[in-house]
């Protein structure tokens, strides 16, 4: 569409977000070269081949290689900041609008009225809601806010990356949790998950996460008698829609279809719609058909990261005994963990799949 020319806006110009980092593979790398900045935020990242896999028991602790794609890293993980970063530097500085958000959203027959929290109103030829889990072009165009909450809880912190804080990329699995440690820039991430009694359970508490790395034992305690930042807490909630796009109005990334942060692919997937968007309205002649396209290229990748999602959940925050001596065996005596993230990572490769 000739002429097509972007505005964002954004809540807030801080660099805040539901985490402090993200693991990216190689379909979200993919989108960041086409950018031009995958090299600096693997650079700024920890591209690590080294992944450790440790069990709270300490049955297992074995340590498995990331493949690398050619001669680029196949995973890094990224301090937010720096990613957003990275990004912003793509758009010209005029196309961000900082501190606004949206009122109401009218659709018209070939524009959409928007009401901004500025007061002003304008019209677009097309709207993307690329707000995130909680997002108000959602609530404002869809009938439904299609949000579940899952009995879930996710912490995450910075701590100081120095000895107990492991040098590996390393997975801690205990009953109903699993906690991350990143290295990242001198700086120890710490990201934890654990099942909660119910999605109705109130939010998770700093106590809860103090309780939840004592049972886990290990250097979890340390990392946050540790703590250097603010501590992130939020129930998970997901994002199951049908469709995410109406006639002139897309959904993107967590607002379309948040996954459960477990499966490590929301970011990725996010990247992944905004570059086939972004390539449908160049080359369609109307916005509809543009979003129709939009909507079939991107559908079958995130029905299948859904229903990965969904299988592997009970597995990695498994509570009962019987699943976690099973995980534990598995993890301990097969390569299967080798070979399954041999495997995301080549289909995840364009051109490899
Ligand atoms: C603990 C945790 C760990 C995770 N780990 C990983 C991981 O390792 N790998 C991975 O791929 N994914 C991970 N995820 C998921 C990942 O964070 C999301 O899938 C990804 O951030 C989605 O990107 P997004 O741009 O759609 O939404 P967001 O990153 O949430 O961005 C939404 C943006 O919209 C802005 N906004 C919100 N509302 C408004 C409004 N009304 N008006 C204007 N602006 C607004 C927000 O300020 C924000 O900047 C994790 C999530 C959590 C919670």
């Amino acid at each position: 569409m000739a002429g097509f020319s972007p505005c964002r806006t954004r809540a807030s110009s801080a660099r805040i977000s539901r985490s402090s980092h993200g693991g990216l593979w190689p379909n979200g790398l993919d989108v960041l070269g086409d950018l031009g900045v995958r090299e600096r935020v693997c650079r700024l990242g920890n591209t690590s081949a080294d992944y450790r896999l440790r069990t709270a028991s300490g049955r297992v602790d074995t340590t498995i290689e990331f493949p690398n794609v050619g001669p680029e890293p196949g995973f890094v993980v990224v301090h937010r900041a720096d990613l957003h970063e990275a990004l912003l530097e793509t758009v010209p500085e005029q196309r961000v609008q900082f501190g606004t958000t949206v009122e109401a959203i009218r659709e018209r027959a070939d524009t959409v009225d928007v009401e901004l929290s500025t007061g002003e109103t304008r019209d677009y030829d097309l709207v993307v809601g690329a707000d995130g889990v909680g997002s108000a072009v959602r609530r404002l165009c869809f009938d439904s806010e299609f949000l579940d909450p899952v009995d879930t809880g996710v912490w995450s912190f910075w701590t100081e990356a120095t000895a107990p804080f492991p040098e590996e990329i390393t997975s801690l699995s205990g009953p109903a949790t699993e906690a991350i440690l990143v290295e990242i820039d001198g700086r120890g991430l710490v990201n934890v998950a654990t099942k909660l009694e119910s999605e109705d359970e109130p939010a998770p508490t700093a106590d809860r996460l103090r309780t939840v790395l004592e049972e886990l034992g290990w250097v979890l305690p340390a990392t946050l008698d540790r703590r250097t930042g603010p501590l992130f807490a939020d129930h998970v909630r997901e994002v199951t829609m049908d469709r995410w796009i109406r006639d002139r109005i897309a959904l993107i990334g967590d607002a379309a279809h948040a996954v459960h942060p477990i499966s490590g692919m929301g970011a990725a997937l996010a990247f992944e719609d905004a570059r086939t968007l972004a390539d449908r309205v160049d080359r369609s002649s109307t916005v509809p058909g543009a979003l129709e396209g939009y909507f079939r290229d991107r559908e079958a990748d995130v029905r299948s990261v859904q229903r990965d999602t969904a299988v592997m959940e009970p597995f990695l925050l498994a509570d009962s005994r019987a699943l976690r001596l099973l995980r534990d065996g598995v993890l301990s005596a097969t390569p299967l963990v080798e070979w399954a993230l041999r495997r995301r990572i080549r289909a995840l490769t364009p051109n490899e799949a």
